[in-house]
């Protein structure tokens, strides 16, 4: 799959309102990259955009996971703080996305416990501002993303 250069953090913004509305239930988005890559800053634009409006979207880095109650759930995951894979099952992890959609930060900590199916966002840095996004999908992926990937 593409690579996208993402120029700066209103460009990411921008991939996060473009990603929001093909996503559906059941759906796992990974977010892997460094510490200041944009994992948040990117679901968060997801959230705001599902939300319709520019709601509190905090960084579950401390509370692990926050779920946005909306018609179709969304939960924000960041596994940073987890000390041991043994902490993922008393999340309660393993179903989370068959009612709704999961944005996870860190997923490498929690990988056997994630749907098999994500869409993997790998943010590295480049100059400044600038980031690369690979995209990592596998056939479904790809075709859903074709209509804004291609434009
Ligand atoms: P992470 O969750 O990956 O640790 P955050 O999204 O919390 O990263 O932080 C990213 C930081 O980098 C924010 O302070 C943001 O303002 C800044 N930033 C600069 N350029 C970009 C960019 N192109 N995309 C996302 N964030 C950017
Ligand atoms: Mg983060």
């Amino acid at each position: 799959m593409p690579q996208i250069t993402v120029p700066n953090e209103e460009a990411m913004k921008a991939l996060g309102r473009d990603l929001a509305p093909i996503l559906r239930e059941g759906d796992c988005v990974k977010l892997v990259g460094d510490l200041g890559a944009g994992k948040t800053t990117l679901a968060r634009a997801i959230i705001r955009a599902r939300a319709g409006a520019e709601i509190d979207v905090p960084s579950p880095s401390f509370s692990i996971v926050e779920t946005y109650q909306f018609d179709t759930p969304v939960h924000h995951v960041d596994f940073y703080r987890l000390e041991d894979a043994s902490e993922v099952r008393e999340l309660g992890i393993e179903d989370m996305a068959d009612y709704g959609i999961m944005l996870v930060e860190w997923p490498e900590i929690a990988e056997g416990f994630l749907p098999k199916a994500c869409l993997t966002l790998r943010i590295s840095h480049r100059e400044g501002d600038a980031r690369i996004i690979e995209l990592e999908g596998d056939a479904s992926w790809e075709a859903r993303l074709a209509g804004f990937l291609g434009g």
